[in-house]
């Protein structure tokens, strides 16, 4: 009669004893709540099966812990929150939510024979993220022997620079990648400074604009962290969901919650993803190193497929009841989550 509705869980972050509610019922509530492995911002509102881990998470870890904090920044900022807006998941009309984040953007100006950091604006063109470079000129430097950068913005202050550096003032490079109307504004304003210039030389093959640079913060590589370990004990439940909760993983879990980090090194990231072929999917697979003096329980991560995120989740050897290693995606134009054979992956060496 009085069978309670509830069965006592540890949550996985907090390990709190918990309530969870086995079945709905009126009146009770579960301290509980659904948590989506790959955070669900990340993936496109119709995609069918997202994997979620149901009663495994707490409420308090869920909303406080994390989502107001540690997710929000991954999904606004950096590689991940840009391609948001390029894959279509984030609507470009709420362009002024992204931040930065450590990404960095380059062009190869003509002449030049390396990739040189610019300033990107990102726009909303009818709804289509277009990413521009903010015009720049360069200008040879006397003081420093080489050619310095003056974006659009700084031109005006190109005299007291001009004193400064010693520039030659003779020859510009513009920095418009190929863009008429973006040389046209640098031309003007050169001539507000009361400097003369007919025409510019026009690129015929304007760059690509490349990633050049990136370093997310603590806080987007705990996100990472947290999607990595999540998909861990998602495929834990299949066997023995009470894995993830041993003290093997109370580093990473610290770490997630945290920010301490475990000692070693415990985080690689790479600049490529970790499938094969040019697709923007996101994956995650599990893996161990059985060297028995160096046992590890590994799960790489890759978001939208450009960089992968390893991460060292215990430095125990392996017990019999950890799943065997595996992969999945969660497939972006399917909009399904799936395993996938491990030779479908990019091998380690070739990342
Ligand atoms: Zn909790």
């Amino acid at each position: 009669m009085n069978q309670s509705p509830y069965e006592i869980r540890k949550c996985l972050y907090c390990l709190k004893p918990k309530n969870h509610l086995l079945r709905k019922k009126k009146g009770f509530k579960s301290d509980f709540t659904k948590e989506h492995v790959m955070h669900d911002a990340l993936l496109p509102r119709e995609f069918t099966d997202a994997p979620t881990l149901v009663g495994r998470i707490c409420g308090e870890c869920n909303t406080n812990n994390f989502g107001n904090t540690i997710d929000r920044e991954l999904t606004r900022s950096g590689y991940e929150g840009f391609q948001r807006y390029k894959a279509g998941i984030k609507p470009t009309s709420k362009l002024n939510e992204l931040k930065q984040g450590g990404l960095g953007f380059g062009v190869q100006p003509p002449g030049m024979d390396e990739y040189i950091p610019a300033n990107v604006i990102h726009k909303d063109d009818q709804g289509i993220l277009t990413t521009k470079i903010e015009p720049f000129l360069l200008v040879y430097s006397r003081r420093q022997g080489k050619k310095i950068q003056i974006k659009l913005s700084d031109i005006s202050t190109i005299n007291s620079l001009a004193q400064k550096e010693d520039l030659d003032l003779e020859q510009f490079t513009f920095g418009t990648n190929g863009s008429e109307a973006d040389d046209q504004k640098l031309i003007s304003a050169l001539k507000a400074q009361g400097i003369d210039i007919l025409a510019s030389i026009s690129e015929t093959q304007p760059s690509a604009l490349l990633i050049t640079e990136y370093a997310p913060s603590s806080e987007m590589i705990r996100a990472l962290a947290k999607i990595a370990f999540n998909y861990f004990a998602l495929i834990c439940e299949k066997t023995e969901p009470s894995v993830p909760l041993m003290s093997d993983f109370d580093e990473i879990r610290e770490f997630i919650k945290s920010g301490t980090e475990p000692a070693g090194v415990f985080f690689i990231m790479q600049g490529a993803g970790l499938l094969r072929g040019n697709v923007g999917d996101h994956s995650a697979v599990l893996k161990y190193s059985d060297d028995s003096s160096a046992p590890a329980v590994i799960v790489q991560v890759s978001i939208f497929n450009c960089f992968t995120y390893s991460f060292v989740l215990s430095r125990q050897p392996r017990s019999a009841n950890f799943p065997e290693p595996q992969a999945h995606k969660w497939d972006l134009k399917k909009k399904r989550f799936g395993r996938i054979p491990l030779n479908l992956l990019i091998p380690t060496s070739e990342r």
